[in-house]
């Protein structure tokens, strides 16, 4: 068997021994946390393991010359640069479809938790006051919700909205129109989708073509009072925008597991101690008041974070290794799709 020398970041604790043990025979280092360089890792690495807040750019990829495989251990590729690791027959492998139910799932808690403010009402009941008052919320019943991106994700959501008796309605660049009759959806235009939904939530990846395709152009023609739901990522909603659109009140609230800078975030701690840059604080200034924003919920990029999910993220991720070994690889980002 070819022994191959792997280097994983980010793997979660408890993950740590079955991964070693799935890979028994292969020279395998395992770190619980992100590299912060390439200084870090063995230049002699083979196969690189990584996570959404591991950076892989071209210094990376460019440096450790033996490397022949990356795994990221998500469905999202955008912190890998695909082009360069193509350009030199590096394969990219990552996770397509672990996490559609549970990314679903807490993309609906999200909604759930501000349609009936849950976050400050338990806060207040935690803090000694048991009063209702002040804190209405709003039925998702005949609201009308749309979904940017029908794919596994968005699709998922929307099977699991059909019990809240709303109208559901979605826009996805190549719309696949058996899917309006089997999940009770309807396709409409983007510009359609942001001005008539009371409720938006995000589920496309992040490419060039969708990079702040939430701006405040596009906030300007939404509904007044509407609610943005983020669980795909970050840079998806220019996040300068999306703080006026909270000030101007266009939008009352909104749910996001994914922050624009969420791998370089600048805590209390760090900024008393100073050991930060006026342009990291700059970088990251739009987040943090998005963090401290009354009418926010932010999640720390946990909605893939299920048991379920991350044991079948290990496997896909163990399954892709072994796929690259017997030389009929799966998963890899890099070739034109087979197994979808
Ligand atoms: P998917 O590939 O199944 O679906 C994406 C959909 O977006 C597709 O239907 C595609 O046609 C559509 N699309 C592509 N470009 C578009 C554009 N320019 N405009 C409109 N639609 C466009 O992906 P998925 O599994 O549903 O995941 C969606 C995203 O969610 C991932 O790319 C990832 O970034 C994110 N994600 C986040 C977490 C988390 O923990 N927060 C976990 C998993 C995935």
């Amino acid at each position: 068997m070819q022994k191959l020398n792997c280097a994983f970041y980010s793997v979660p604790a408890d993950i740590k021994s079955y991964l070693q043990s799935k890979l028994r025979g292969h020279k395998v280092t395992i770190s619980t946390k992100p590299f912060s360089g390439c200084e870090e890792i063995d230049p002699n690495v083979e196969v690189l393991g990584v996570f959404v807040d591991c950076k892989v750019d071209k210094k990376i990829i460019t440096k450790l010359k033996k490397l022949k495989l990356i795994v990221t251990m998500s469905t999202g590729y955008d912190h890998v640069d695909c082009r360069t690791a193509k350009g030199k027959k590096i394969a990219v492998c990552n996770v397509p479809t672990y996490g559609e139910n549970t990314v679903a799932q807490h993309a609906l808690a999200l909604m759930l938790a501000i349609s009936r403010k849950l976050f400050t009402s338990v806060k207040r009941v935690k803090e000694g006051t048991y009063d209702y008052h002040g804190l209405r919320g709003f039925d998702l019943k005949n609201k009308t919700i749309g979904i940017i991106g029908t794919g596994h994700i968005g699709i998922h959501l929307i099977d699991m909205l059909q019990g809240f008796d709303a109208n559901i309605i979605a826009y996805d660049a190549f719309p696949n129109k058996e899917l309006e009759k089997t999940h009770n959806f309807k396709y409409v235009s983007k510009t359609k989708l942001t001005a008539e939904s009371d409720i938006i939530s995000l589920h496309v990846p992040l490419f060039d073509s969708t990079y702040h395709m939430i701006n405040k152009t596009t906030i300007k023609k939404m509904k007044s009072g509407v609610v943005i739901i983020n669980t795909a990522r970050g840079a998806l909603i220019d996040s300068k925008a999306l703080v006026w659109g909270l000030e101007n009140k266009i939008i009352s609230s909104a749910g996001l597991d994914v922050l624009e800078e969420e791998n370089n975030l600048i805590n209390h701690e760090q900024l008393l101690t100073g050991h930060v840059s006026t342009q990291d604080i700059y970088d990251t200034l739009m987040d943090n008041i998005l963090i401290d924003h009354p009418n926010t919920i932010i999640t720390p990029h946990n909605a893939f974070n299920s048991t379920e999910a991350m044991q079948r993220i290990i496997d896909t991720t163990i399954d892709n290794i072994k796929s690259f070994i017997t030389g009929d690889i799966q998963n890899d980002i890099t070739k034109p799709k087979k197994n979808k």
